[in-house]
């Protein structure tokens, strides 16, 4: 459904990545105030009770230094009216006791002497209107200085901080989901872009269409572009080709055909015996068989040239090919009285698709013996040359005039003095096509009267 309405994709896509960001910037955040909080508090929790270690240790010291009297002064000091002191004798009976003047609520009395006497902790008593927390140290001369604080003010610092964390999630709400739409627009936009190109080449038919890349693109959507383009390119490429073989295979089937109507046409008008009608039939069968021939040709050098034919490479010893394609032709080079001479080496393995490397050596075989006059010799190499292997195939026959020698690759060229020998000018533009597609590439180099040296190079 979505492919059929890229929109709806689009929409769809953006809404999650959207929902997907803002969610978990939201946790995040939300993790990371609420560690800041816990810190925070802990924070104001032991400043608030180091101020009473603090004037523990003080009070005790002045009490050792300078008395009960001095003591006294300072505990009814304007500085400490909202602590608590209580300075508890050997037995129990309160020496000092400050209370603090907003604790109206407090009975001093809930504070037992005795638990204050033992316990080393913190004790904590709860009040209807606040809380409050008490801690104890036993002097040099056995008293124990008492200090206390509310609870209260420490709750409602803290209680802040909360309110302040809460309303933070409001912008925090906000920014996740603006930071979702900027992040869900950008990462889509090639996408997008994408989308836009696929519609106008599918609504236009125009597929030399491409999709832009923004110079300020990041790399992912740069690569996602180019690559798409690329794959376009190739359907282009292809589609090119494809249409190159239709137009190729129409023009050049055009004359064997008229020919094989002109055949049919001139058999059916004359009074011809029946013998000259089979004869005329003959002609028509035979030609039928080159164009079929011709037409398989094409289709496999165009198939070739565009990369759209399937090769299989595999290592093979290519001595053993040869081997097999020498032995194909020995009989007619026989017949013919030209010598054929294997130097190659008995194993020299190459990476290539047999059968078609198969056909390329018999094309070429076939032309020097078909080139060469009785007498002559073809010789057949193998040889390495730097990164490639070079296979050549020299031949003492009729050679090819300067001018012919860029034309004998393409399709259906025939040279001048060939045409009086069989062929369909198709050989060599298969052998160019295949070898091409092995990433390896044709010369020739030839003398007329003298012969010529067709040379193969393939990566080896
Ligand atoms: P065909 O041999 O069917 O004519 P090819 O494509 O095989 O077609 O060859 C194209 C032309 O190249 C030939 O017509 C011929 O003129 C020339 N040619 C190819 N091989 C040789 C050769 N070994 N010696 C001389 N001419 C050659």
């Amino acid at each position: 459904m979505f492919l059929k309405n890229p929109k709806l994709l689009f929409k769809s896509s953006s809404f999650r990545l959207i929902t997907w960001y803002t969610v978990i910037f939201i946790i995040s955040s939300l993790i990371i105030n609420i560690y800041t909080y816990s810190v925070i508090s802990s924070f104001i929790y032991e400043q608030s009770r180091d101020e009473i270690y603090e004037d523990l240790d003080e009070m005790g010291v002045l009490y050792e230094e300078e008395g009960l009297e001095t003591l006294k002064e300072d505990v009814f000091e304007d500085d400490y009216e909202s602590i608590f002191h209580r300075l508890i004798g050997n037995e129990g009976q309160t020496i000092i006791l400050r209370i603090p003047e907003d604790w109206d609520e407090f009975n001093v009395n809930k504070l037992d002497v005795a638990n204050s006497l033992n316990n080393k902790e913190w004790i904590s008593v709860e009040g209807d209107e606040q809380d409050y927390e008490f801690k104890s140290k036993v002097l040099f001369d056995g008293t124990v200085l008492q200090l206390g604080q509310s609870m209260d003010k420490r709750e409602n610092l803290l209680a802040k901080i909360r309110k302040v964390f809460i309303f933070a999630i409001i912008p925090i709400v906000l920014f996740a989901y603006i930071g979702g739409v900027f992040i869900a627009d950008r990462a889509l936009s090639p996408i997008r872009q994408l989308i836009n190109t696929l519609n106008s080449i599918v609504s236009s038919a125009r597929i030399k269409e491409r999709a832009p890349v923004a110079p300020a693109a990041d790399k992912f959507s740069k690569e996602l572009i180019t690559l798409f383009n690329s794959m376009l390119d190739k359907i282009e490429s292809l589609i090119n080709g494809m249409k190159n073989i239709l137009d190729n295979v129409a023009h050049d089937l055009r004359t064997p055909m008229t020919r094989l109507r002109g055949t049919a046409e001139m058999a059916l008008q004359s009074e011809n015996n029946e013998h000259e009608l089979r004869e005329a039939i003959s002609d028509c069968i035979e030609e039928s068989e080159r164009i079929l021939l011709t037409l398989n040709t094409l289709m496999d050098v165009s198939e070739a040239e565009t990369g759209a034919l399937k090769l299989n490479p595999e290592r093979n010893n290519i001595a053993e090919l040869i081997d097999g394609v020498v032995d194909l032709y020995g009989y007619v080079a026989e017949e013919k009285k030209v010598s054929l001479n294997k130097i190659y080496p008995a194993e020299f393995f190459l990476t290539i698709d047999s059968n078609w490397m198969r056909q390329v050596l018999a094309n070429l075989l076939d032309n020097a013996i078909k080139y060469t006059p009785p007498g002559g010799k073809i010789d057949i190499e193998v040889v390495h040359k730097g990164t490639k292997a070079v296979i050549k195939i020299k031949d003492t026959g009729i050679g090819i005039p300067k001018e012919e020698l860029e034309n004998i690759w393409e399709r259906l060229y025939r040279g001048d003095e060939s045409r009086t020998q069989r062929g369909l000018g198709l050989g060599l533009s298969l052998v160019k096509a295949i070898v091409g597609a092995h990433r390896g590439y044709v010369e020739v180099t030839s003398e007329p009267g003298s012969g010529s040296i067709f040379s193969i190079y393939l990566p080896a």
